[in-house]
């Protein structure tokens, strides 16, 4: 379930501290530590699956509530104009943390990039 040398096992597992913006038995959310928006929150589930790409059957679920996750942050953090969901895979996409995670961004207005 964990990788040892992985940052967000680290913090899943209290072994690096962080505020955890919302935490239940399959995922947290926490501040991005390089934020790019006003806000922007990473959601991150707690079993290491390194990308999109390593997505099984069994992860629909998990995946599902990254989603319901970051719906309900956007209604805590009263972002009723919008926000993006982003998840960078591989390199081309400038992937860098190599546990997958969803960022959520918000607060200002943004450029679509599609
Ligand atoms: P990605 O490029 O999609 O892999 O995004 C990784 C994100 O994780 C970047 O936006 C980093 O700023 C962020 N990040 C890396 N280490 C930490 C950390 N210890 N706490 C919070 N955010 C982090
Ligand atoms: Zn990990």
């Amino acid at each position: 379930m964990f990788d040892d040398q992985c940052v967000f096992c680290q913090i899943a597992q209290n072994k690096i501290s962080a505020q955890k913006i919302m935490e239940n038995e399959d995922l947290f959310a926490i501040n991005d530590i390089s934020p790019k928006t006003p806000i922007h929150i990473l959601i991150i589930p707690k079993t290491h699956i390194p990308s999109i790409n390593d997505l099984k059957t069994d992860n629909q679920t998990l995946i599902g509530k990254l989603f319901t996750a970051a719906r309900e942050i956007s209604k805590q953090k009263k972002l009723s104009e919008g926000y993006r969901l982003v998840i960078n895979t591989g390199p081309h996409a400038g992937q860098t943390v190599h546990h997958l995670h969803l960022h959520l961004l918000g607060g200002q207005q943004m450029e679509s990039m599609v």
